[in-house]
């Protein structure tokens, strides 16, 4: 199989149109027979529910190459439970867990020639969504959807290293106590935009969210979960119900435990206790793991004394552990690498 010639080191993160997509559209009750197709517009009805109600939810992951030649994915299993649990959530009905893994192995076998190459730090990016198509206009939700999955080839997230970034603390809420925040809804993410938009134009990376009940205790960012080490080298990471259940940050708390046997604890952490860690990141499909070296909030800022020069000595421990197992370099606990034959 010959690769498509691109530049792979030069791409960044945007959406280019590869080989195939696939759709699977769920009619009068039942999901019909999924397949791959070269078309990727989709026509719909002006009042289709996912155009009026925001009736839809996604996932993410990455497909890339290893240094044997294989293409694999990272825990696909736990991407189609968690679209199950927001399908639910959203009155969707679930594409069938098994069926949500062959068919990502389909559509990335098809593409196979858009898969990076080993070492170009480059990754296929594979995007299951579902929506509800037909028209809805009174309040209700939709009878007809389609599951599809679309891939498109993103360049290594860190060009030249991974630099400490410098995040603020947003006065917008991003999750409700019990809302939407631990399902992977698009709603979650149109409310985060303005936020994120005042952040950068303010000079910061990303923001923290608070737990909107109380404001003292730390949730997560617009689109990755936290992880702080401590100064006696414990792995701390937040627990709430509005938190979106990072594959990173689990992964991150098996790869913590078991192999660099620190002690972690997954449980409701303060914005005050920030000041006394050492070690801050963000974690998610996209950069594994980015390292923050700074926080600003109205009054004051925290300066982890790992600094903004590199990531700090734990957090790279971990970053170089679990890419490791992603790339087939360390074991991996089983069933974490999955093989597209
Ligand atoms: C997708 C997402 C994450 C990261 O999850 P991964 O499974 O690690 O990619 C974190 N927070 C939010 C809000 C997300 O949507």
């Amino acid at each position: 199989m010959e690769k498509k010639n691109i530049d792979w080191s030069s791409l960044g993160f945007g959406y280019m149109e590869t080989d195939m997509s696939f759709v699977a559209t769920y009619r009068n009750g039942a999901w019909e027979e999924g397949k791959l197709v070269k078309e990727h517009t989709i026509t719909m009805s002006e009042c289709a529910c996912v155009l009026q109600y925001a009736q839809t939810c996604f996932e993410g992951l990455k497909a890339y190459t290893t240094e044997d030649g294989k293409i694999v994915c990272f825990r696909p299993d736990l991407n189609a439970s968690r679209m199950a649990d927001s399908c639910r959530r959203l009155e969707m009905p679930v594409y069938p867990e098994d069926k949500f893994i062959e068919a990502v192995e389909a559509v990335v076998k098809a593409n196979a020639a858009w898969v990076p190459p080993y070492g170009s730090g480059a990754t296929l990016y594979i995007r299951p969504f579902m929506f509800g198509i037909n028209s809805v206009i009174g309040v209700k939700p939709a009878d007809e959807y389609q599951f599809r999955i679309l891939v498109t080839p993103v360049g290594p997230y860190f060009k030249g290293g991974a630099k400490p970034i410098t995040i603020t603390v947003s006065d917008f809420d991003r999750a409700a106590p019990h809302g939407t925040g631990n399902i992977k809804a698009g709603l979650n993410y149109a409310m985060s935009l303005h936020p994120i938009m005042e952040a950068h134009r303010n000079g910061f990376a990303e923001n923290m969210y608070l737990d909107p009940a109380t404001r003292s205790k730390v949730e997560e960012t617009g689109g990755a979960n936290f992880m702080f080490i401590t100064k006696d080298g414990k792995f701390v990471t937040p627990k709430s119900d509005s938190i979106l259940p990072s594959i990173t940050r689990r992964s991150l708390m098996i790869v913590a435990e078991k192999y660099l046997g620190l002690t972690v604890e997954h449980r409701e952490v303060y914005f005050d206790e920030l000041k006394d860690f050492a070690e801050c990141g963000l974690c998610g499909t996209a950069a594994v793991i980015s390292p923050v070296g700074k926080i600003c909030y109205k009054g004051g800022e925290i300066n982890f004394p790992s600094g903004m020069d590199e990531m700090g000595p734990v957090t790279k421990k971990l970053y170089e552990t679990l890419t490791g197992i992603q790339q087939g370099h360390i074991e991996a606990p089983e069933g974490w690498i999955k093989v597209i034959e």
